[in-house]
């Protein structure tokens, strides 16, 4: 329940849409009624034989039910008397015409209402999902399931599209539909409708019943075909081990009892399935026969409770309320297996970012000083990834991190820009701790180039000047030509406008890099951190990269984490990491002296 009441939030100002939809169904509704009830004139014209005296003054104007039936009738007996019994055909024919175009007129708009309401609504939620997902942190997406998450936006959001709202309003509608024509029931014959209400659930609860047993049928025909499925995956991943361990009939064993089950539940719920049909037929026809014999009863032995056409108007408005009914249980069903979804959706938004920032944050403007690690511990789960990491990057210098792989080198970088938090020690930027600044303000100050360059299904020029739309097109080529990027990219047909393809794949390797080291060039950030921007590129284009990375470097402060260490030997301090620890700290050659030191073994290994 409060899962749906929060979806209908989405919904909102839902009262500015609630009101005119019911008004409209209420026209829509009363017009239909109106067609069908043409048919008593009609069936009276044609089966009455005697005439009528010429009604003396049209009925007075009243705010009732009966007035505009009056009035029907006063120009009915006009035209009956003036033009005889096929002129007032005629004119019943005409007032068919006109309100069946009223009354789809009104189902239009109501239709275009609900429309309106369901784009919002789902507009709204798609809105605040992708924000959320933008204000998440990085640590979320590791942990889950990226296939979820896509789920979840896309499959869950669709079937509340489809569901929710369409079935809100059938929940409004149909009661109200149903009360309109229960009222015209009463209208016709209070006894009559007295004998079909008490009638009606009795044919219901057969029809249910049926529809409970379809539903189980359907989950456990869903939960067979899962395990169908998982044994054909485990066959064919594992078809060497099966020929190996003559396990043929073993799995053929395995399947059959599966498959045989999956067809058992299929023939039972396609007996069920056909079933429903004839049996809610029948059910129908009994109680239209049970409802005939009262109202035939009624009209044979007390015509002024019910005449015949009176009758025949009944049968043919009770036909009418058995779709609303049958729409109303469909709605509810619906609406409890878009709940899940709902849920499923609800779970994304209530995530709450890891990363919060203190309020009011200081402002950064420029990097003076430097970053200090101090002390800093990490984990992602029970063991610790870094363990008291200190160490301190001058403005204008650059520290690179070598270490085996695994050994907490990335962490410590996505540490700097708070993609993670310290878990125990802190890091600070020009003496503040960076938690007290925005991250905006924080994340401005650094460019960063990882191993695998993120590029965007979008332009070369966009992609250079990512979130800067209006960049100048001078400071892109700029960017571009320190990159050395500029060459490639002016031999493309489009040049800066060429689109580079689902995260880049139209690119080699070292172009997609140099696209990267432009970006992080056109941002001009006083800060760099370059996490292996050349370790995945052939030692060709591994040279054209260093080179654009040489360039980047000149006059910022970079932190390097560098898988070759002939790339950095000019660093001005080396931390050597291991196991989340730093072992070794110098210079390159300080470093080598301490030949049995784990720098000197690493170069040693690289070198021969
Ligand atoms: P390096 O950069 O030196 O190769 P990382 O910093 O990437 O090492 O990883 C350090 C350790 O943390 C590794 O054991 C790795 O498996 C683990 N790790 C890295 N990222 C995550 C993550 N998102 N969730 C859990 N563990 C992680």
């Amino acid at each position: 329940m409060q899962t749906y009441l929060r979806l209908l939030g989405f919904a909102r100002p839902l009262l500015r849409f609630m009101v005119p939809y019911l008004i409209f169904t209420m026209f829509s509704t009363v017009f239909s009624l109106v067609n069908l009830s043409l048919l008593i004139p009609l069936l009276d014209i044609l089966f009455q034989d005697e005439a009528k005296a010429m009604p003396s003054a049209p009925p007075d104007f009243a705010l009732n039910f009966n007035y505009p039936l009056d009035l029907f009738y006063y120009y009915l007996d006009v035209i009956v008397l003036s033009y005889g019994k096929f002129g007032a055909i005629q004119y019943v024919c005409a007032t068919l015409v006109i309100s069946v175009f009223l009354s789809n007129i009104f189902r239009y708009l109501s239709v275009r209402v609900v429309e309106y309401l369901r784009a919002q609504t789902i507009e709204n939620l798609r809105g605040q999902l992708f924000d959320q997902l933008t204000r998440l942190h990085l640590g979320f997406f590791s942990k889950k399931n990226r296939g979820d998450i896509m789920a979840r936006l896309t499959t869950d959001v669709l079937e509340i599209e489809h569901s929710i709202t369409k079935s809100l309003f059938t929940l409004f509608k149909e009661p109200l539909v149903m009360g309109i024509f229960f009222t015209a029931l009463f209208q016709v014959s209070v006894k009559l409708t007295m004998f079909t209400i008490f009638v009606i659930p009795i044919s219901g609860l057969g029809i249910s019943y049926i529809v409970r047993r379809l539903r189980t049928y359907a989950t456990r025909s869903q939960q067979s075909a899962s395990v169908t499925t998982g044994i054909y995956d485990e066959t064919l991943t594992g078809m060497r081990v099966i020929k190996a361990f003559n396990g043929e009939p073993y799995m053929r064993d395995k399947f059959s009892r599966e498959n045989g089950h999956y067809a058992r539940v299929i023939r039972r719920m396609a007996n069920t399935k056909e079933l429903a049909s004839p049996f809610s037929e029948f059910m129908g026809v009994s109680t239209v026969a049970l409802i005939l014999l009262y109202g035939g009863n009624l009209v044979l032995n007390s015509p002024d409770e019910l005449s015949p056409s009176q009758f025949i108007f009944y049968i043919a408005l009770f036909s009418q309320i058995l779709s609303p009914a049958k729409s109303f249980s469909v709605a509810i069903s619906n609406i409890q297996r878009s709940l899940i979804s709902g849920m499923r959706v609800f779970e994304l938004l209530d995530a709450v970012p890891d990363i919060q920032v203190k309020e009011p944050s200081k402002p950064l403007t420029h990097f003076e000083e430097g970053i200090r690690f101090e002390n800093v511990y990490f984990r992602y789960e029970e063991d610790w990834t870094l363990e008291d990491v200190n160490f301190h990057l001058e403005k204008g210098k650059s520290i690179a991190l070598v270490g085996p792989s695994g050994s907490g080198k990335s962490t410590i970088a996505d540490l700097i820009p708070r993609f993670y938090d310290v878990e125990k020690g802190s890091i600070y930027l020009d003496g503040v701790n960076i938690k007290d600044y925005s991250l905006q303000d924080l994340r401005g100050l650094m460019g960063i180039v990882t191993q695998d360059p993120i590029l965007f299904h979008d332009t070369i020029f966009n992609n250079i000047a990512f979130a800067h739309p209006g960049a100048d097109m001078e400071q892109v080529v700029q960017a571009a030509k320190i990159a050395n990027a500029h060459e490639f990219i002016m031999q493309k047909e489009e040049g800066y406008q060429t689109v580079i393809g689902d995260r880049g794949v139209l690119l080699s390797g070292g172009q997609r890099q140099r696209l990267a080291i432009a970006r992080a060039v056109f941002k001009n950030p006083p800060i760099l951190i370059l996490d292996e921007a050349t370790s995945s590129l052939d030692s060709k284009s591994e040279q054209v990269v260093q080179d654009a990375l040489n360039k980047l470097m000149e006059n910022r402060t970079s932190l390097i984490i560098a898988h070759r260490l002939s790339t950095i030997q000019d660093a001005d301090e080396i931390l050597v990491v291991d196991g989340g620890q730093i072992r070794e700290r110098g210079k390159h050659e300080s470093l080598l002296a301490n030949r049995e030191g784990i720098y000197a073994r690493l170069n040693l290994r690289q070198f021969t």
